[in-house]
């Protein structure tokens, strides 16, 4: 009998799915003492289940003697060891599509409410007054709603709000126009979308590109009097900015239902009076909370029995068979690499593989899915989801099979195209799990496919690589290793290297402009694998 440990209380809902099955289950008291414990608890259990509080660290992990499933009751698996956990063979399985509903009703809860000053005239009808003259609020009507992320909740808000008469206008440089055209929604750059919605409505993940991607400037070029609504991710706002624009009255008002610090230390912004507020309560129904249980609950019993048919966030090693997991995780860096380096949105992804066991097949190119998908989808996708995401946003999955490669006894090779060209990688595991990228478009070089990089196309001129080390060092950014390769000379006899640098910290945006100012350097791309 599988024995599942509940480490945060789970919906009833869910505790019946798993009561029906059979299962042995305990419930982690509240209390501290008990919490105290688990690290000696969890080595009785097969499967734990968590939600935001429990912190799914590599140490408990290994304490798990007989863990293998950890099922994460929500999207996020921010307090989960992601690679301790693969590296001991344990799935972590979660409930991406749970609350997408719920956030989205939520979005019109904040904005009809900011529109209409609902609950500034709610606090003063408490206070026994009847002021009708000071909550002078506005029609949605006519309106430009402007969609800034056009995923599943982005779709669904604009669905809505041409229901009450807005127009929409979106920015994701990430959907295929195509998708676009097909919901009849218009697409335009980020500054006009800014610069002509009322309302601007945030609906991407929390990426290192996105980071206060509504920043001082980009709030600057908002339309006077228009309102910001976040019920996506705190830290994609600059909230010292936002504070300061409502402050100067550039904006009429924001309604928030995250924060770049949650719960929020700095106050000013809650407390502003225009703003309305919750506490990141937009997957917070009886519904999303439900359907958060049951399809946790089903997962932990299928993974525990199994199957491979679970929204996994990782496959680890006894799921990908023996020796597998390398070449999953080599697949899916390839793909973030080649996904990041690319840039814009994605039409094909094309996955070659050269003497791969053949069991490894389908997963290895899910892996290569998800990889590409996940540096502007984070973490939703997962890898029962991914291929589907990809079809969703019409990108083309093309998988080759080939017999062994001249050079070596296994291969991966992932293709991006979309709108900003084709970007090429191929690699390959060193030993039992030493991933290495071996080319990159027609350049031979090799490196590890991991850490952050700082990928560059130079004149192979001398010079150049002192001159990025007095750069970087300057800035006190230390390069771990650097990686070197040079093409074919053009007919000017002008011959284009690429440099690939992995670095101890991360650049400021000002010294990758000043780099990417070098007049030997055509291009600098900063890509996160971490
Ligand atoms: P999704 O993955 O379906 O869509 C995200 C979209 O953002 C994608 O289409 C992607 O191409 C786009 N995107 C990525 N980077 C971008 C960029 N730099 N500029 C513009 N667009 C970019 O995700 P979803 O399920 O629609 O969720 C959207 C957000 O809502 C996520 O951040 C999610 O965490 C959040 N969310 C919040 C709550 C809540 O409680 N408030 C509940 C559910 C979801």
């Amino acid at each position: 009998m599988h024995r599942i440990l509940l480490c945060d209380p789970l919906d009833e809902s869910g505790l019946e799915i798993f009561r029906d099955a059979g299962v042995e289950l305990r419930q982690l008291g509240d209390g501290d003492s008990e919490r105290e414990q688990l690290p000696e608890i969890v080595a009785d259990f097969d499967a734990i289940v968590v939600r935001s509080r429990t912190q799914v660290t590599a140490d408990l992990l290994r304490r798990g003697r007989n863990l293998k499933v950890v099922g994460r009751a929500g999207i996020g698996v921010d307090n989960v060891d992601i690679p301790a956990a693969t590296d001991l063979g344990i799935l972590v399985v979660n409930a991406p599509t749970a609350n997408l509903i719920s956030a989205t009703e939520h979005t019109f809860a904040l904005l009809l409410a900011l529109a209409r000053n609902v609950p500034a005239a709610e606090r003063s009808l408490r206070a026994g007054e009847w002021d009708r003259k000071r909550f002078i609020g506005l029609e949605l009507d006519g309106k430009t709603l402007g969609v800034v992320g056009l995923g599943r909740i982005g779709q669904a808000v604009a669905h809505r709000a041409r229901a009450f008469g807005m127009k929409v206008v979106a920015y994701d440089p990430y959907l295929d126009p195509l998708v676009a055209k097909r919901l009849e929604i218009e697409m335009a750059p980020l500054e006009a979308v800014l610069a002509v919605a009322d309302v601007v409505t945030l609906h991407l993940p929390l990426t290192d590109e996105t980071r206060h991607l509504i920043s001082a400037e980009r709030i600057a070029r908002m339309k006077p009097g228009s309102m910001l609504v976040n019920c996506a991710r705190g830290g994609i706002v600059d909230d010292r900015a936002l504070l300061e624009a409502l402050e100067s009255e550039h904006l009429a008002g924001a309604a928030l239902d995250v924060f770049e610090v949650e719960p929020p230390v700095d106050r000013r912004l809650i407390d502003h009076p225009r703003v309305v507020s919750t506490p990141h309560i937009g997957a917070q129904t009886r519904e999303a909370q439900e359907r958060v249980a049951t399809q946790t609950a089903r997962m932990v019993l299928a993974a525990l029995d199994g199957s491979l048919a679970v929204t996994a966030v990782n496959l680890p090693f006894r799921a990908a068979g023996p020796g597998g997991e390398p070449y999953l995780r080599l697949s899916e860096q390839l793909g973030r690499l080649a996904s990041s380096l690319l840039g814009g949105s994605l039409k094909k992804l094309q996955v070659d593989l050269w003497g791969v066991d053949e069991e490894l097949h389908g997963a290895v190119s899910i892996a290569a899915v998800r990889g590409v998908l996940r540096p502007f989808l984070g973490e939703a996708v997962n890898f029962v989801n991914a291929e589907k995401l990809a079809e969703d946003r019409g990108v083309e999955v093309v998988r080759a099979t080939h017999r062994q490669a001249a050079e070596y006894s296994s291969l991966i090779g992932v293709t991006v195209t979309g709108a900003r060209g084709t970007v090429e990688l191929a690699g390959t595991v060193f030993g039992e799990s030493d991933l290495r990228v071996v080319r990159y478009d027609d350049y031979r070089l090799e490196f590890r496919p991991e850490g952050r990089l700082l990928v560059l196309s130079n004149r192979d001129v001398p010079g150049v690589v002192g001159k990025l080390g007095s750069l970087l060092g300057e800035a006190g950014v230390n390069i771990a290793d650097i990686h070197l390769a040079r093409g074919s000379a053009n007919r000017e006899g002008e011959v284009d290297a690429v440099a690939v640098l992995r670095l101890d910290q991360r650049p400021a945006e000002a010294v990758l402009d000043r780099l990417r100012a070098l007049p030997e350097v055509s291009k600098a791309q900063l890509v996160d694998l971490e």
